[in-house]
């Protein structure tokens, strides 16, 4: 790792090299098929450099050498099928050395038409565990699920923790695709265990919340299972709808919720998918002892790390809120300011004090093998589980965007956002904007969660709220609308942390924080340093940690081991110790780098054959031209510079 990363007007630059192989001699002696050269060419071009060839047949192998449990399937289920639902199982092949968002968005990319209704038969919803996912790796459990995206009209990749992960990866499954449109109006859940696939209409699970639904699902298949559902929200089409994955303890409460795949999953029939892991063992590392070797080191490194081994654990991600409003960049009443009066009632201090008070939990873990735990249960004044811990993100979407600073009230929006399957981001600025039109006040908590209710119950209103801010605003007449390509932008004013407003402007995700979190070197000084207030360097930070991210969310990692990869040499080497020595491969720091490049690549070529042109790269104008206190900036990277994130 490069110590001398500085804001002194030189680009930041991650450097994920802290101990260069000088071999690659197994990566290049393997010769792609023709079926795997034509592909990658389809989908990459003819002119890619032997950088990118290398990463991506370097994964090709970590998906078809390795000694335990092969993830060489593809589960297609073509719900559309003549006669009813078709249950297909290939093998990966063109796809083979494509894990997590690489694969759910080179499935995109090469088999959706960019122009294609996101909620026609030509969409399909992808659901891909990472290269790593379902072994004894730390932090390996987090799945992808990729779309068109009926929020931003181009391509998505949302991922969330859980079960799902882990348990479709044992059972042999590098990503189920649901395509095609049923011609009826049932509903069908999937079951896929180790025997096989059943697909079967069940209209008793309609308009069931979550919560319900995985209740009686436990009643039917026991609770060694793990669940993928959509609630009321998906099936009602509506562009804020998540997908929900279940945790340790078979809570639906992980959601993949950015940019609306639970609506696509409702538009395909399917209220839920059940699978079951039983008699499967985990996937093994082609060299076990340097794999057991590798992610000790990587576990160490976590756990000694001041964010990943203290802060996270102790409060959860919203350990954030208290940072963010010092730094002046918590947006509150809808991005009119850096700083919320309520800050301490809500912040992750308060939220884990109330937790471990009322018997919740303020440290826990989303799924097996998570070492960082900053996930928690949240109990209501009586002691009964009201929610999960809700995020940081969520906490301020209900919170201080909304002017709400009572944590209780954020808890049960968090519970309704994910029993009735929404995102809990858009559903907090969608609020926050329909109070700016007067809809109702600022900090009307009770009025926020009859919005949600009425969202669950499919009223007009409802629907309007539920499919987004962009519509909200649209339907009353708001010019400050904080989205960018449709999708409202999470919990960090751009224009307080610049690095991020370069993410949220040029994501092909479209405003997205955990895109390129450039919060690390903008707030917390992980990774080096560059000031977040100025333009100076922002687009170079933007730039690398895009790249990166994109790398890490194919493996399956959880994205906040960035905080100690960024940090420690020793520990990004272990997180290529664990590649290596799960294929017996040289995998150097190079070749992730250029595989997250492969990836934005592929996202990038979608969306403009989806139309997307680079006046969508920009932040909406009020960012320009309204400072925002305490420190009254403006969004100031110049619309050139942006251009150039993606020319590396
Ligand atoms: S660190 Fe948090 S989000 Fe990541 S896997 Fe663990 S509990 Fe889940």
């Amino acid at each position: 790792m490069d110590p001398a990363l500085t804001s002194n007007g030189k680009p930041f630059i991650i450097k994920l090299n802290p101990k260069k192989s000088n071999s690659h001699k197994n990566l290049i002696s393997i010769k792609p098929s023709p079926d795997q050269v034509q592909f990658k060419r389809s989908i990459l071009g003819n002119r890619q450099s032997s950088k990118v060839d290398r990463a991506v047949y370097a994964v090709f192998i970590i998906n078809n050498h390795h000694g335990g449990i092969a993830m060489d399937k593809l589960l297609r289920i073509d719900m559309g099928g003549e006669g009813g639902p078709k249950v297909a199982v290939e093998p990966v092949d063109g796809y083979a050395g494509f894990g997590g968002r690489a694969l759910t968005s080179a499935v995109i990319s090469k088999e959706v038409p960019p122009a294609c209704h996101p909620l026609s038969k030509f969409n399909k919803l992808v659901i891909a565990p990472g290269l790593l996912s379902g072994s004894v790796a730390a932090m390996s459990g987090r799945i992808s699920v990729g779309c068109k995206s009926p929020l931003t009209g181009g391509i998505k990749e949302s991922n969330s923790g859980g079960q799902p992960s882990q348990v479709l990866a044992r059972l042999g499954y590098a990503a189920i695709i649901l395509e095609g449109k049923p011609d009826g109006k049932d509903l069908y859940s999937i079951f896929i265990d180790k025997t096989g696939v059943k697909v079967a209409a069940d209209n008793s699970l309609r308009m069931l919340g979550n919560y319900d639904l995985i209740e009686k699902m436990k009643e039917k298949y026991g609770d060694k299972i793990a669940c993928i559902s959509i609630g009321p929200a998906g099936e009602m089409l509506l562009g804020a709808a998540s997908v929900a994955f279940t945790d340790m303890e078979l809570r639906p409460a992980r959601h993949a919720g950015r940019g609306g795949p639970g609506a696509v999953m409702g538009s395909k029939g399917v209220k839920v998918i059940v699978l079951d892991d039983s008699g499967l063992p985990m996937r093994e590392p082609r060299d076990p002892a340097k794999y057991k070797e590798a992610n000790k080191t990587f576990v160490e490194g976590l756990r000694k790390h001041g964010v990943t081994g203290q802060a996270l654990p102790a409060y959860g991600t919203n350990v954030l809120a208290n940072i963010l409003n010092e730094a002046g960049a918590y947006p509150t009443y809808n991005f009119k300011q850096g700083t919320f009066t309520g800050v301490s009632k809500i912040s992750g201090e308060t939220e884990a004090a109330l937790e471990t008070e009322r018997g919740g939990m303020a440290t826990h873990g989303c799924h097996r093998g998570c070492v960082i735990r900053c996930s928690g249960v949240y109990n209501d004044k009586d002691g009964h589980y009201l929610s999960k811990q809700p995020e940081y993100e969520t906490v301020w979407a209900h919170g201080a965007d909304c002017g709400i600073d009572n944590m209780d009230k954020i808890a049960m929006l968090d519970f309704l956002d994910d029993n009735y399957g929404l995102d809990t981001i858009e559903m907090g600025v969608a609020i926050g904007v329909a109070m700016e039109a007067g809809l109702l006040k600022f900090g009307d908590a009770d009025g926020a969660i009859d919005l949600i209710h009425q969202v669950g119950k499919g009223t007009p209103l409802g629907r309007i709220i539920g499919s987004g801010a962009a519509v909200t605003g649209k339907v009353f007449g708001v010019e400050r609308v904080p989205v960018v390509k449709g999708q409202a932008m999470p919990a960090y004013d751009p224009r307080g942390v610049k690095g991020l407003g370069v993410t949220y402007a040029t994501s092909p995700m479209g405003a997205d924080h955990t895109a390129g979190y450039a919060t690390t070197a903008n707030i917390l000084k992980v990774g080096g340093y560059v000031d977040p207030l100025k333009p100076l360097g922002q687009v170079e930070l933007s730039r690398n940690l895009q790249v990166a991210t994109a790398a890490i969310d194919s493996t399956g990692m959880c994205l906040f081991i960035a905080f100690a990869i960024l940090d420690q040499p020793e520990t990004f080497q272990a997180l290529l110790d664990l590649l290596n020595a799960f294929t017996g491969l040289s995998f150097t720091a190079d070749d992730v780098t250029e595989y997250g490049k492969m990836v934005l690549k592929m996202e990038r070529d979608f969306n403009i054959k989806a139309g997307f042109t680079k006046e969508h790269d920009r932040l909406p104008g009020f960012f320009k031209t309204e400072q925002v206190p305490p420190h009254n900036v403006v969004f100031d990277v110049k619309d050139e510079e942006l251009d150039q994130v993606f020319n590396w």
